[in-house]
């Protein structure tokens, strides 16, 4: 699933591949081919708009560490900045569950139009990028998962990359927008996604406007930066640590600590073995806190039409212990 602040400062690839002309280094006498077209040389622009977002990634790590200036002296101090610190965290980490993955990317459930909007806000407020970026990442994800194509696999490549190196790698590319073309019809959410840095920076003027920098330090960037490493893991973590109930064609993991932590995406395997479904957690003991709030909402008609996992999907594949 990720991401970064502005858009603008997050580009495509630096470069794209040049084409390589096929050789076979074993048979010296092979025909000649033709020279490989000469690499375009990246522009400076290009090389600036590669470096920035990344430093500035870097730099928001970096800079969570101001936190420590801004230490709450009083117990108001400390309410405020718990309240914004785990308010956005919840906010934003709902937009991201329930809004960018379970309804971008697995259509789970139905809602109207404004509330998708809202959805799609909420999740942009969590700066890692727009819904279509990230919804189309995350259907490749699932297209490919584990396999040669999956952009973030742990069995594939190291965990450090997919765990963030595949954010911050020259080979980030945009979504395959025609892996979402079912939501072209909404203009609007392609508009935010054009400018999925807007909610992101009115998050932290909010923050700020709210408590200073103290509420800037501990309610944006230290709840963004806890959030980011949240999610990632249920790409890395996910697929390497916890039980698999479910015999998928990929490493997918249940994780009831990831699952904790993050509105219930940790059960991972669940949610390979049935992506559609609403809820992630298929146990009465297995916490889903965005499917508890889903059908909270489903029942004042916020949300509608949630899918549940087929009794026959819930005995098939399972693996006997
Ligand atoms: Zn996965
Ligand atoms: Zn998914």
């Amino acid at each position: 699933m990720l991401l970064f602040p502005l858009r603008c400062l997050w580009p495509t690839t630096l470069v794209e591949p040049a084409a390589v002309a096929p050789t076979d280094p074993s048979n010296d006498s092979a025909v000649e081919l033709p020279a490989a077209a000469p690499r375009p040389k990246p522009s400076l622009f290009s090389r600036v708009w590669f470096v920035v977002p990344r430093t500035v990634f870097a730099l928001m790590h970096v800079a969570t560490l101001g936190v420590l200036f801004f230490i709450p002296q009083t117990w108001g101090e400390a309410a405020t900045y718990a309240g914004l610190f785990f308010g956005l965290y919840l906010l934003r980490g709902f937009g991201i569950t329930a809004g960018y993955h379970r309804y971008f990317a697995h259509r789970s459930y139905q809602t109207g139009r404004v509330f998708q909007f809202c959805l799609a806000w909420f999740g942009a407020m969590a700066v890692q990028r727009g819904p279509i970026w990230w919804a189309g990442h995350h259907r490749t994800h699932h297209k490919h998962s584990d396999q040669e194509g999956d952009p973030h696999s742990p069995i594939l490549d190291t965990i450090w990359y997919s765990h963030v190196g595949w954010i911050i790698s020259d080979n980030l590319k945009d979504a395959d927008a025609e892996i979402m073309r079912d939501w072209k019809k909404y203009p609007e959410l392609w508009w935010l996604d054009r400018f999925d840095w807007v909610p992101g920076v009115l998050t932290a003027v909010f923050c700020y406007a709210v408590a200073g920098w103290g509420g800037f330090f501990w309610g944006f960037l230290l709840s963004t930066v806890v959030l980011y490493h949240a999610t990632f893991c249920v790409n890395s973590v996910c697929h390497l640590v916890g039980k698999r109930r479910f015999e998928t064609s990929d490493r997918s993991r249940n994780n009831w600590l990831v699952a904790l932590y993050t509105l219930g995406e940790g059960w991972h395997n669940n949610h390979h073995h049935y992506p559609s479904a609403a809820r992630q957690g298929f146990k009465w003991y297995e916490f889903d806190l965005s499917y508890c709030i889903l059908k909270t909402l489903s029942w004042v008609g916020v949300v509608w039409n949630l899918r549940q996992p087929t009794p026959r999907a819930l005995q098939s594949k399972l693996i006997r212990k």
